[in-house]
């Protein structure tokens, strides 16, 4: 087994091999073929409805709002331009079943609508989280969390945590657009760090980044309220309670900003500075498609609501018949039912490896999971719990406190999938708090 760092962190084997195989190649850009046709999908990304706010046969623009999130009030912009020309059922990664979605017809105009107009350098920080608002922006490391909340009548922040740390296996993107946009990425540090008053903004990320950290040393000197702190290479560093214990020493109960600390993603920073300096919003996303299982590994740019099955053509296709398509890293990524999904913003890579049959053995009772568990949790008693129905025993075990980022079940000799077990529990425990509060609203009713 691989180095074992401390209580929470793995250095996972293999993981450079794995990022180089993108890393070093130039981003593509997909093809016209790949594009003919964009899947926005009827819902936000995190599976809550949309507001609608365009029909089938409606002409749209890049930038023509698709819909309102109903559950935030924050725009699904549409990333071409075209005509919807029907509805169509696909799977959706987050809702985990088909929902609707346009089908729109690129016409490879690239007509666009200029959604925002950029902001003064007098802007006020309202102004700004506003604009961010407008912007649709949402936390792009994966989460998908609308970014102006967090801003929101902020207070009592003294640091804003860049997030560049990319931990997982083969995944890139972070990594080639801190070096690509250097200069947003800055700009959008020192934004956030004047809409939340903090003290200082930190960019973080492995210390194997030497380019990077010479590319933003380079310019910094301009941006006084910016600093660069590296991290080891070690696994969940990215996970935002271990990055802000590693370079604050603070630990928080629930929210990071208990312990005055905002964290965001470098790629939702660059997309900030965007929206802000130059009325710009997401159409496109870089997406790391990476595994043995694809003919050509490579980070590639694409539209979003492209889908997997088009990248992955354009990619020279599988390598396998038999192939686990993981939309993100292997560590935290659910397997794939089939490749006519699309690329949500927040969806940084398409991991796809070839079948390996894995054979679970009997648990061993070694503890090497809750030896690991970056969350503090027994995993090991949680799947016994799972196993034996006991929702209370798996309440008490805090089974909610998993971040899902992988580790026991990478790290368990039996090769027992304890994350899934996990992640079972939790969604029992999810059901039982709906039933009650179905039970409690039923109950009020009849009062
Ligand atoms: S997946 Fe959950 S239970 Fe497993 S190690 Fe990670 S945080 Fe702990
Ligand atoms: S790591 Fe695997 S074998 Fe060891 S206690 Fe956990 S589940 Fe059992």
């Amino acid at each position: 087994m691989s180095i074992i760092s401390s209580r929470g962190y793995l250095h996972l084997k293999g993981i450079k091999e794995s990022k180089h195989l993108t890393s070093d190649k130039e981003v593509l850009e997909i093809s016209n073929e790949a594009i003919a046709k964009i899947y926005i999908p009827e819902v936000g990304p995190n599976a809550v409805p949309l507001t609608l706010n365009v029909k089938v046969g409606d002409e749209v623009k890049v930038g023509s709002v698709i819909g309102i999130r109903t559950d935030f009030n924050i725009p699904v912009y549409c990333s071409v331009s075209g005509k919807i020309i029907a509805e169509e059922m696909l799977f959706h990664a987050v809702a985990g079943r088909p929902v609707k979605h346009f089908v729109i017809e690129n016409d490879f105009k690239d007509e666009k609508i200029k959604a925002l107009e950029p902001l003064g350098e007098d802007a006020s920080a309202e102004e700004i989280v506003e604009q961010i608002r407008k912007a649709g922006i949402v936390g792009l490391g994966g989460a998908g969390f609308p970014t102006y909340i967090k801003y929101r009548g902020v207070k009592d922040i003294d640091t804003v945590i860049l997030n560049g740390v990319e931990c997982e296996p083969f995944l890139t993107t972070d990594y080639k657009e801190m070096q690509e946009k250097r200069e947003l990425l800055l700009k959008g540090a020192t934004i956030l760090g004047r809409i939340s008053n903090a003290k200082e903004v930190i960019i973080a990320f492995k210390a194997d980044k030497v380019d990077v950290m010479a590319k933003l040393n380079e310019i910094i000197a301009d941006y006084p309220l910016v600093k660069i702190k590296t991290v080891k290479d070690a696994y969940p560093m990215g996970w935002e309670r271990t990055l802000i214990k590693e370079l604050t020493s603070r630990e928080y109960d629930r929210l990071p900003s208990e312990a005055h600390v905002i964290v965001n993603n470098v790629q939702t920073t660059i997309e900030v500075a965007r929206a802000v300096l130059y009325g710009e919003i997401m159409t496109h996303k870089v997406v790391t498609v990476s595994g043995d299982g694809v003919t050509k590994q490579s980070n590639v740019r694409v539209p979003i609501g492209t889908k997997v099955s088009s990248i992955v053509e354009f990619l020279g296709g599988y390598t396998d018949e038999n192939v686990a398509l993981l939309l993100g890293g292997p560590m935290t990524s659910k397997g794939q039912m089939n490749d006519g999904v699309v690329i949500l913003p927040n969806c940084n890579g398409i991991t796809i490896l070839k079948h390996r049959a894995i054979k679970s053995l009997p648990c061993l009772r070694c503890g090497a999971c809750v030896e690991h568990c970056p969350a503090g949790i027994q995993p090991v008693e949680i799947k016994i719990a799972v196993e034996s129905k006991n929702i209370d025993r798996i309440a008490s075990l805090n089974a909610m406190s998993c971040v899902e980022c992988g580790l026991c079940s990478y790290i368990c000799p039996s090769k027992i999938d304890v994350t899934e077990f996990v992640k079972k529990g939790k969604l029992q425990l999810r059901l039982q708090e709906q039933k009650k509060l179905a039970q409690q609203k039923a109950a009020e009713a009849k009062k």
